[in-house]
């Protein structure tokens, strides 16, 4: 458990306005924590939950977190990321600006626009990390920083476990495929998928739009 956060002001009163933007523009990276949560949920399979974008599609730093090496040759890892529907290039639970899978979103989703740093060797931090131009947010929000550190903290802990994974896949040799990855992962190619006791989420906090039905 970290040291207890503060909060900014401009982060404290963020309200989301729903409109929809950051989960249009970005690939959303996620942990096999966060995909078992989704297709616990939803009943979908792995493979209709997750693709793998490359370092030129995301202009990404494969030695940055969350890539996943296949084959020696760097340019060839991908970064696991909800599916983006083909038409609109947005993330495929979308639906009329609304998200789909609110009650199991992933940690990125919940998490955004907020980021915690630590001025102080035990001091931490949560503010506003806004990476889009378009987020109309409003100023009249109540966040509570006790459920965000929450929040971040299970982030941290899902984090690192799933880094840890990768690397063991490193060491076993990481084939140059992505389904052998999944299945490595201990995910059913066909059939349905539990969540752990570990996975359940334990703060209601975050950012995100519901449907009307959630
Ligand atoms: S909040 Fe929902 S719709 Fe938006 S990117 Fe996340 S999972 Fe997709
Ligand atoms: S966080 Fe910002 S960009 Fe994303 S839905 Fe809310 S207001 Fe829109």
């Amino acid at each position: 458990m970290n040291a207890p956060s503060s909060m900014t002001p401009e982060a404290k009163a963020f309200r989301c306005t729903g409109c929809g933007a950051c989960c249009s523009e970005f690939w959303i990276n996620v942990s096999d924590a966060d995909v078992r949560r989704i297709c616990a949920d939803t009943g979908l399979g792995v493979m209709e939950v997750v693709e793998f974008a490359s370092p030129a599609t995301v202009e990404g730093d494969v030695e940055e977190e969350g890539w996943v090496p296949f084959g020696p040759d760097p340019a060839d890892s991908g970064l696991m990321t909800l599916k983006t529907d083909p038409e609109t290039s947005t993330c495929r639970f979308l639906q009329d600006s609304l998200c789909t899978i609110y009650e199991s979103r992933p940690m990125a989703c919940r998490l955004y626009p907020w980021d915690r740093d630590y001025p102080t060797y035990d001091s931490s931090r949560i503010g506003l990390e806004i990476l889009t131009e378009e987020c109309p947010y409003e100023n009249d929000g109540d966040e509570g920083v006790d459920a965000l550190d929450e929040l971040f903290d299970q982030d941290d802990r899902e984090g690192d476990a799933y880094e840890a994974r990768i690397e063991t896949w490193r060491r076993l040799g990481a084939p140059d495929d992505p389904v052998l990855f999944l299945r490595f992962l201990r995910f059913p190619l066909n059939g349905s998928v539990k969540a752990t006791e570990d996975d359940a989420i334990t703060s209601d906090a975050g950012r995100g739009i519901p449907t009307a039905a959630s």
